[in-house]
């Protein structure tokens, strides 16, 4: 077990940021336990040795055992905007299909990524569970022996009856009851099926509609649908709105080898939030590693888009998030928000977005804007 070196290349940026671990020179495969690793080696491997190499070691642990058994993922879809779906889509190192086969995960069903999956043919119901989702549902439910993904918040409004989010013939609510009654996991992917998201934010109707997310609304965990429901899953967070890619794909491989074993080992690699820690540290945040810092530090602040400065006036709130966008980057590891010139909105915190609003816009200059006015 554990034979296969992944080497650390010379990196001098990373020397400079990673200064404790500037004298690792390789990792074994057992080393790359990587929801339980520290978050700065997580990254360091991650960077050198490339996504695609750090799945691989994993098969590898086990010379004649290429494969992994398969592994059954249900994606249901409540209140969102699909892009986490899309954000996943990008993944590229590796990239989703080659994942998907070195994991050996079978997508039963995702109503966008599967688009054939309808419910209806020629005006009328299809009765298949080739062509019609919701049957298709209840064959897999029924099964059990599956991982399930949520994207979107679930509607509880009105009244408890989750109407106010309907897919074809069932409200989203009821699609969720079923699909997680008999799921082995459940994963919540992006901030709307973690938390809520800006299905939850403060408004007139926020309680008409009354949203909840898998396991917590906002950061209470008995708002959850699941405490509603009175079910008793184990559940991993993986918030952002949308969530990196990598952040997916590394949580399914850390299941799937066994390196991370459901629920016993839930509690050692998830924070109290339910994330992943090495992906979410708790000690960290967006802002220690921003390439803007410097200015941050001399006071010299954008006050309009296209800048190189910092971006705190313009609403920078990368204090308040915990996630590693500034070393991990975004795009293959080309960019993130704040280097692409956005602010941070801390989008992976479960107060998100209230904690952050007005987005793009910072709270004091507007206070001083209506003193002046
Ligand atoms: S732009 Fe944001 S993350 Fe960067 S230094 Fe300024 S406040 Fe910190
Ligand atoms: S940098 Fe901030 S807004 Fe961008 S993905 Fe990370 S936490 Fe979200």
């Amino acid at each position: 077990m554990g034979n296969i070196l992944i080497h650390f290349n010379d990196n001098s940026y990373w020397d400079d940021h990673l200064s404790e671990e500037s004298t690792d020179s390789g990792s074994t495969a057992n080393d790359l336990d990587f929801l339980r690793m520290d978050w700065h080696k997580f990254l360091k491997a991650r960077r050198s040795g490339g996504g695609f190499k750090l799945l691989e070691s994993y098969m590898n642990d086990n010379p004649g055992d290429h494969d992994f058994p398969e592994t059954r993922v249900l994606w249901i879809q409540g209140a969102q905007c699909t892009g986490c779906s899309e954000s996943l889509l990008d993944a590229s190192n590796p990239a989703l299909l080659k994942a998907f086969e070195i994991l050996n995960i079978d997508l039963k069903r995702h109503e966008a990524f599967l688009a054939h999956q309808g419910l209806f043919v020629d005006g009328e119901p299809a009765n298949t569970s080739e062509l019609n989702s919701e049957i298709l549902l209840d064959e897999i439910s029924e099964q059990g022996n599956y991982i399930l993904m949520v994207e979107g918040a679930i509607a509880n409004g009105p009244d408890g009856s989750g109407k106010y989010f309907m897919s074809g013939n069932r409200s989203s609510k009821e699609m969720f009851k079923k699909a997680a009654q008999n799921a082995d996991l459940i994963i919540a992917v992006g901030t709307c099926a973690a938390y809520g998201g800006i299905n939850t934010a403060d408004s007139d109707i926020v309680n008409i509609l009354d949203y909840r997310g898998v396991a917590f609304t906002k950061k209470d965990p008995s708002k959850g649908m699941l405490n509603l429901l009175g079910i008793d899953k184990p559940v991993i967070n993986i918030p952002g709105c949308p969530p990196h890619p990598d952040w997916i794909i590394y949580t399914l491989s850390a299941i799937i080898s066994g390196n991370v074993k459901i629920p016993d080992d839930l509690p050692e690699v998830l924070d109290k939030f339910g994330r992943p820690k090495v992906f979410f540290p708790p000690d960290h945040n967006v802002h220690k590693d921003c390439p803007r810092k410097e200015f941050f530090d001399n006071k010299e602040f954008d006050t309009c888009v296209g800048g190189e400065k910092c971006l705190l006036k313009m609403g920078c709130q990368a204090f308040l998030a915990h996630a590693d966008c500034a070393l991990r980057k975004w795009n293959d590891g080309h960019s993130y928000c704040v280097q692409a010139g956005s602010p941070c909105i801390a989008c992976v915190e479960p107060d998100f977005p209230d904690n952050t609003r007005p987005l793009y816009s910072s709270k004091k200059n507007r206070k001083r804007k209506e003193a002046d006015q």
